[in-house]
């Protein structure tokens, strides 16, 4: 007797087969307006990924994260390594409004912007189809082999590895500049490291893309695991209208709604029954919700037996607005993070200076002259070539008899995010000390004129 053909349930991962082999799913085609909006939605989202880098604002890159020069570029503004504090704020406003998102309408990222999906139900699925065939026509050529199926294959992962090779590229524009890429490209000549890391995401990305897809959700990322901790009863998820649906039955005749076509599940691309209830496994790609608008439309039945709805509107029928107090506390937590960012970025200076007191002995004498050493780090935190002054603050020395300073470089050349390291002097008369002081010193930036007023301690027996 044939074993019972497996179904999605709660208790097992539909993808991972009994003996631990993979379940390699052909998910159905579909149609209707959730699917429109999300390829309009995904192609929107192909161009901003893969030409973020490209766009500039300010003559700066939208989006770069030079890590030879340890500095990034974000909407224009740029922040070196000594402004990496800033990206906590980031970070953290990113992940609030990540739970905002969720908790109002549930794994709406997953479903409509994840790069994961973007490029897989955008790009790959697609192009399988065209190649492979539908769903059925899919298993039936799998099933059969031969020579129509070896060269639809080969010509398929013929494709997958040119495109993830060049989305290997464009994801590399993120962190090595276009124009440094425009002479890297296509060979990556005379530069093996980038050479390496672009074969090393091609490769990443075509086993992905081509083989790993739904897993990548169900085991690597860790926010579907997060999204029980972030939906409530009255957050928008897509599910399934058990009140109408049940008792399931084959056919039209009596019953609930659901005809147990199965049409929903067959276009999963995670492979769960969205009957069962929120799953983990759900990224919300609304593809149940066209499959069975589609069966109930053919039925004669209204739509939305699968749709967004609250739990709340799934059990009562009747949903809550969607500003809630657990909305209004993370909006409140994003503005103040916000404010905070914008804050510190305006406020930063276009170079920082750091004035430390040479390591050893505080001072030493010689020839009854009292001598500090201190050590100064430049930083220019543009990206242009800048010079920089060094002087005594005004009046800095007056009423002090004899304090001399020496500073071998007063006038300090930097490149774009460059830094120097250099060391200074000052003197006093063993005769004129009496307590330790502070003298200032100022760093000029000579484009934008903004001095910084540094202050170091004067030392003595
Ligand atoms: S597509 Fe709709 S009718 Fe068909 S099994 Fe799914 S819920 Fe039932
Ligand atoms: S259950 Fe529906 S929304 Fe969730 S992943 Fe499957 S098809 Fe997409």
């Amino acid at each position: 007797m044939a074993a019972p053909k497996r179904t999605p349930d709660l208790n097992t991962v539909y993808t991972i087969n009994d003996d631990g082999s993979r379940n390699m799913l052909q998910v159905a085609d579909v149609k209707g307006r959730w699917t429109t909006r999300k390829y309009i939605m995904y192609g929107l989202l192909i161009l901003v990924y893969v030409l973020a880098p490209w766009i500039k604002i300010g003559g700066h890159p939208m989006i770069l994260i030079d890590i030879p020069k340890r500095a990034a570029y974000l909407m224009g503004a740029t922040f070196t390594n000594q402004d990496f504090h800033l990206f906590f704020f980031v970070l953290i406003g990113m992940g609030v409004l990540l739970f905002i998102v969720t908790s109002l309408f549930g794994r709406v990222w997953c479903g409509f912007a994840c790069p994961q999906t973007v490029f897989m139900e955008g790009v790959f699925r697609p192009i399988e189809r065209i190649i492979e065939g539908r769903r059925l026509a899919r298993i039936k050529r799998n099933k059969a082999g031969g020579f129509d199926k070896t060269w639809r294959k080969l010509l398929k992962h013929a494709i997958f590895i040119f495109l993830c090779w060049n989305f290997a590229i464009a994801f590399m524009c993120y962190f090595i500049p276009t124009r440094e890429m425009l002479h890297l490209v296509p060979f990556f000549s005379g530069d093996t490291t980038a050479l390496v890391w672009s074969l090393f995401w091609t490769g990443l990305l075509y086993f992905d893309y081509s083989w790993f897809r739904e897993q990548t959700c169900l085991i690597i990322c860790p926010y579907g695991r997060l999204q029980s901790t972030l939906v409530d009863y009255d957050t928008l998820i897509i599910g399934y209208d058990k009140n109408r649906g049940e008792p399931r039955h084959k056919g039209i005749e009596a019953g609930g709604d659901c005809i147990d076509c199965h049409r929903c599940v067959d276009v999963c691309p995670t492979g769960i029954d969205i009957r069962n209830g929120l799953q983990l496994e759900c990224i919300g790609c609304t593809n149940c919700i066209d499959a069975c608008d589609d069966i109930m439309d053919k039925i004669g039945k209204p739509q939305g037996l699968v749709r967004f709805d609250s739990s709340r509107g799934f059990e009562t029928g009747k949903s809550r607005p969607l500003l809630r107090p657990r909305f209004l506390i993370y909006a409140v937590v994003i503005l103040a993070l916000g404010a905070l960012f914008v804050t510190r970025a305006t406020k930063r200076e276009s170079f920082q200076v750091v004035v430390m007191r040479s390591q050893g002995l505080p001072y030493s004498i010689e020839n009854g002259v009292i001598r500090n050493l201190y050590t100064m780090h430049l930083q220019n935190k543009s990206d242009v070539e800048q010079i920089y002054f060094i002087r005594p603050a005004d009046g800095a020395l007056a009423g002090h008899e004899g304090v001399e300073y020496i500073i071998p470089q007063d006038r300090i050349v930097l490149e774009g995010f460059g830094d120097r390291q250099l060391t200074f002097f000052t003197m006093m008369p063993k005769s004129s000390y009496s307590l330790a002081e502070d003298f200032h010193f100022t760093f000029t930036d000579s484009t934008s004129g903004v001095t910084q007023d540094i202050k170091v301690r004067f030392r003595g027996p």
